[in-house]
Order: C-alpha cells, then structure tokens, then sequence
C-alpha cells in the first residue's frame, strides 16, 4: 500500500499516528517496510511536481542505502553508502524533496546549513552539532538516530578559497570535518542540548549509517562544465555547440568539475550519487500553486471552505503569480509570499461580511490594477427580507 503523506503541515494527523507507532514496537528499519523505489517516486510524485530525474534518483539511492541498512552484512561484498549531492537553484525543491523522503520513510531528519559550520574551537558551530540536530530529532534515541537522514544545505558556500594564506576555518576545514561523519565514525554528542557542556551527558553515535544528503546551488560550476567540455571538443574542430541553457550544462556534471570548484576531492567521492535538478519555470511554478496534495490554493480553498465561502482563482492569475516569483529569483518559495500579499487584505474583510459567497482572484487582483472578484449570497439575503 501506499505511504499516506497527508499528516505532513497537518499535526492534528500526526499526533493520530505516533499514537499507532508507539502500540506496535517494531525495529528502527525493516527490509520488508522500504518502500520499492517505484513506490517512493510514486509518493514523492504527489507532492513534488517536476524533477523527474532527481525524484527517481533519490527514489532508488534511498531505497539502496536502506537495504543496505537493513541487511547490515557483513560478509566481502559491503554495499557502499550512497550519500547524495542535489545541485539546484534556490527554491527548486531541494529541502523539500529531502524532507519528503525522511517523512514517508519515517526517519528522523537535521538540516544544517553548511555556512554556519565551523572547524571546532573556533566561533560558529561545530561540525558535530549537526549529529546532536539529528539526536534531538530521533527525540534522543540514539538507534532511530543512527538510521536518519542528515541534510546539509549550501554545501557550495563551503568550497576551497582560492589563494589565501589564512587559515580557512569555515571553508576547507569543515569539508574535512564532514568527511569524517560522511565516512563513518564515532560521534560524541550532548543529549538534549546543542554544545558541549561540562553538565550535559554524553552519547555515542555512529554516523556509519546515516544517509547525508547535500545540496547546493553552485553558481559557477557552469562555467567549470563549459571550460572543461569546450578544451575536450577543441580537437574536433573547436567550439561545436555553445548555446545551450545553463540547466543543461549543469546536467553534464562529473565529479571533476566539484573539484575544480572547490569540493575536496574525497568529499566528492563520499558523494556517489549526484542530481542536478532543474530550474522551476513558469508552467511548473503554476502546477505547484494549485497540484501537490497540500498546494497553497488547496490550502486557501481550505481555509475559506471553512468560512462557508468557495475560493477561485483564474489561470491568468496563477501565471501571473508565476511570472513575478520568476522575477525574483526564490523558486518556488516566492509563491507563497506573492499569493500571500494578494490574499491579505481579502483574508482580513471576508469574515466581517457572511453574505460573500465566493471570492476570485484576478490577475488585476495579483498586479495590483484590481482587486479580488466578490461575490454575495444575494438570494438568501434577498429571502431573509
Ligand atoms: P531549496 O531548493 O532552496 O531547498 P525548498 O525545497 O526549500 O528549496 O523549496 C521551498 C518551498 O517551495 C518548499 O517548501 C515547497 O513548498 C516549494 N517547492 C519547491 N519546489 C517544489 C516542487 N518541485 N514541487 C512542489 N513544491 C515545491
């Protein structure tokens, strides 16, 4: 059967569904509970829209790296770890689709942000506080812990500095630290808290099974693709192809380009599976206002339901929406603030008035030139009298 999602943003479900785990006790991870890839994408397709590629890869990477959990052999053929790298813009859906994959496969999940890790002893947060995030998900049980997910976001921020003599304590070095963890290794950590502290106890995690899944941006690295891909066609005749949307270049990625970018090697191979996700364009930034199961506009349709009023908006209106989050860079994270600002004013006067029945967003209504189609329960009222 398929993994009911639906308690996600919905706490009143989730609190439903501890109660039923807790009656169960069953193992941290059984081989037959992993869900087959097909059955992950299939999921993940009812929330994430677009992504194809980077839905099936992540779909069989976890679906591997659990088996390999589960089995837990230790015979000659040891099943490598598939730590994941996502490569996408801002707001294209990759802590999203991370966060996804840790609820229906119900593991505890930490994100980090990799620019705020520093070298231990020196002013940020150490490397490992990022095993303890993970601890304080697992609501410190350090097993469930041990078999989680550990996502850390802007990996590319921390690439190698170029020239520079200083000591490079939130660049290079914690590169090395994450290699460590991404390794495996034996992680001290706080319980209950996230530093380090004399009154704290301390517990023991191995980070030899936990999933890490890193993602980045990695403005640039089209360029190193371009050098790279330009100097091999040079030999047959130079320059062959040169215009080509920078979301395909990305999609050539080889491990070399990350190094030439700045990653350390060995980091890059802890790092087997590589996605480049792409970039949401104007039809796929509409299809997320209004098809994942729990879209902003299934959202508003909620919310005003509740009033006893039906909520509408025009295609115009959600392309419009579209085009200004283009505009501003944030992916689809933009949609929600635009729609939002829209939304304000009409979400403050419609419970003063229970005569409207229904209100339509415009396009005039999301430019500003208009405001929001109103419509009133004439007839009752016109009964009434
Ligand atoms: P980033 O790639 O920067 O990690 P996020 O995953 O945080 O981006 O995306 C921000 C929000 O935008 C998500 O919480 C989700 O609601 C929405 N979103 C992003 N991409 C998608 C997508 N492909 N399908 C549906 N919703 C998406």
């Amino acid at each position: 059967s398929m993994i009911d999602l639906s308690s996600f943003q919905n706490p009143g479900n989730q609190a439903k569904k501890i109660k039923k785990k807790s009656e169960t006790p069953k193992p941290v991870i059984d081989l037959k509970d992993i869900p087959a890839p097909h059955k992950i994408k299939a999921t993940l397709d009812e929330y994430v829209i677009g992504q194809e590629y980077a839905k099936k890869v992540m779909s069989v990477g976890v679906y591997n790296h659990y088996k390999r959990v589960a089995t837990d052999t230790m015979d000659d053929i040891e099943i490598e770890k598939s730590n994941m790298l996502m490569i996408g813009p801002t707001g294209c859906g990759k802590t999203y689709l991370v966060k996804m994959l840790a609820r229906l496969l119900q593991v505890p999940l930490a994100i980090a942000d990799a620019t705020s890790l520093t070298e231990a002893g020196y002013i940020g947060d150490d490397i490992e506080s990022v095993v303890s995030k993970l601890l304080a998900a697992a609501d410190n049980d350090v097993e469930k812990a041990e078999h989680g997910i550990i996502f850390i976001d802007e990996i590319d921020k921390i690439a190698k500095k170029k020239n520079t003599n200083q000591r490079d304590v939130s660049g290079e070095a914690v590169q090395q630290g994450l290699l460590k963890l991404l390794e495996g290794s034996e992680v001290e950590v706080p319980v209950g808290a996230t530093s380090k502290n004399a009154m704290v106890p301390m517990v023991t995690v191995n980070t030899r099974n936990i999933l890490f899944i890193c993602g980045g941006a990695f403005e640039g690295l089209d360029s190193v693709i371009k050098k790279r891909t330009e100097s091999s066609s040079l030999g047959f005749g130079g320059k062959v192809k040169s215009k080509e949307d920078d979301n395909n270049v990305m999609k050539r990625v080889v491990p070399h380009d990350l190094v030439k970018f700045g990653i350390v090697p060995e980091l890059v191979g802890r790092l087997p599976v590589i996605t480049v996700l792409d970039e949401l364009d104007e039809d796929a930034l509409c299809r997320i206002l209004t098809e994942p199961k729990n879209s902003l506009i299934k959202q508003y349709t909620k919310l005003f339901k509740l009033d006893n009023i039906d909520f509408e908006i025009t295609e115009d209106a959600k392309r419009e929406i579209a085009k200004r989050t283009i505009e501003e860079k944030t992916g689809a994270r933009g949609l929600r603030s635009i729609l939002e600002s829209v939304m304000n004013e009409v979400m403050f006067e419609i419970p003063s008035d229970d005569t409207i029945s229904k209100c339509i967003i415009t396009k005039e209504a999301v430019d500003g030139t208009g405001k929001p189609v109103i419509e009133y329960r004439t007839e009752q009222v016109n009964k009434a009298q």
